[in-house]
């Protein structure tokens, strides 16, 4: 029963800081979109957990590529040579651009951005690794260093020679608070494009030549913020900050754990959205489907460095993982599920941008394909966080009504909309029904 549920939580599970709902929520089945509770009630599901299921949950297809795997087998190491571990590794690489060739797979986003740390310090002789404020790249003790996003970290498990640079944040400004108070909201964006984002890149060289260039190990970028809250950089700015790094001789890391597999519609990787080659790029979340799968792929040339770590990962490229990460790359092809991200995506952009003109508390709508973000403030003039208790007050009406949304950002102010890439423009509507509802 749920009480019973409640009673195990309450003794036997750790207790997270971390807390959705008031009202717990009971989940027990899915399918595509769709989440039921224990008591038979069907949430549209617009977070798929924290934007991992990527082509639907329980997508017949994955679920029968995952059983056929099942009965042939489950786990061997990667010492050895197994068929599956090489078609996937193959069919990945052919979805990334040159250099970009070599892969080694790992079980979470978290060590795949450990690996990558590592291999990063271990080919360039550097430590220092540099990230944006607002980031979020892992809960491990290193990627916790790599994280800036304050509320995801604990100051005495992080590591050292973590740099946290400026904020790309367009609404808040470089330092994550401030913006443009001359601009109405309505164009900040443009305003951002004409004049803040040479200031933004004057700042980020600025904040380059006096924090240690010549010990840069790593930069780590998402090409979208996600736990940040869907924060996106201004023009050039990812390009610029790739350029000032190789300068001193580090190298550039796309962390597309939230941006890969197509979630940002026009491009399946976020990266090739800001016309950049990264040097690394590391991936989870949406590569399985739900399934635990991370990897990190690199040119050959730094790939020679994981030779001087005697690193290994038990569970890392086990035929199942591999079996159904293979699945999930035949079915976003064959369901064309990136594109339904660009097309559905846009829709619900364009018509958040009409519930964004119309009330108050929405300050700003912003992302990409299916990554999106409403950051909500008291009003437009003060662009104040809104509080947390109306952030929750919003999210329970919205969870009672049956939609799930996330939410994220540095101050807790902002809804994420990151659903399995399956959904349709009427699953939108139905959404924005409930949302105007529970503003209103
Ligand atoms: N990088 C990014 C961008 C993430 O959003 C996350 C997870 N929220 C991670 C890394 C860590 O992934 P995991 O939780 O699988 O370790």
């Amino acid at each position: 029963s749920k009480e019973q549920m409640m009673e195990i939580r309450k003794q036997n599970c750790m207790t997270m800081k971390i807390t959705y709902y008031k009202k717990p929520v009971f989940i027990h089945q899915g399918y595509m979109q769709w989440l039921w509770d224990v008591d038979g009630k069907r949430y549209l599901d617009l977070f798929a957990g924290v934007a991992t299921v990527s082509v639907g949950h329980c997508h017949p297809k994955v679920t029968a590529a995952t059983q056929r795997q099942l009965k042939k087998l489950w786990h061997t190491t990667n010492i050895y040579i197994h068929p599956e571990l090489h078609e996937y590794c193959d069919k990945l690489a052919s979805y990334l651009p040159d250099p970009l060739k070599v892969i080694y797979l790992t079980n979470s986003g978290s060590e795949a951005n450990e690996l990558a740390m590592l291999m990063a310090r271990l080919h360039t002789g550097n430590f220092d690794i540099i990230t944006f404020r607002g980031s979020y790249h892992g809960g491990s003790q290193q990627t916790m260093g790599l994280t800036a996003k304050s509320s995801c970290k604990f100051p005495i498990a992080t590591s050292s020679g973590c740099i946290h640079t400026m904020c790309p944040d367009v609404f808040r400004g470089p330092w994550g608070g401030s913006y443009c108070r001359d601009s109405p909201v309505q164009t900040i964006r443009e305003c951002s494009c004409a004049q803040a984002n040479k200031h933004y890149i004057e700042q980020l060289e600025e904040t380059f030549a006096t924090s240690a260039p010549s010990q840069i190990a790593a930069f780590f970028g998402e090409p979208i913020q996600g736990m940040g809250g869907a924060v996106q950089y201004p023009k050039n700015y990812l390009k610029e900050a790739y350029k000032l790094v190789r300068q001193t001789g580090g190298i550039c890391i796309a962390d597309e754990v939230q941006t890969g597999f197509g979630r940002t519609g026009s491009h399946f990787w976020g990266f090739q959205g800001h016309d950049v080659i990264p040097d690394m790029v590391t991936m989870a979340k949406g590569i399985g489907n739900g399934f635990p799968v991370g990897a990190v792929v690199t040119t050959p040339e730094i790939a020679v460095s994981f030779v001087k770590a005697s690193h290994f990962n038990t569970f890392g490229g086990n035929p199942l993982a591999c079996a159904v990460a293979s699945s999930v790359l035949d079915t976003i092809r064959e369901d064309s599920t990136q594109q339904n991200s660009l097309h559905v995506g846009t829709y619900l952009m364009t018509q958040m941008a009409k519930l964004r003109d119309k009330y108050e508390v929405i300050g700003d709508v912003r992302g990409k394909g299916l990554q999106i973000g409403m950051e909500m403030v008291k009003d437009k003039g003060s662009r104040e966080p809104l509080p947390p208790e109306a952030m929750s007050e919003i999210l329970e009406d919205v969870k009672d009504t049956g939609v799930l949304i996330g939410k994220g950002g540095v101050h807790g102010q902002t809804f994420r909309i990151q659903p399995p890439m399956c959904i349709t423009r009427e699953d939108v509507d139905f959404f924005l029904a409930v949302f105007n509802k529970a503003i209103s």
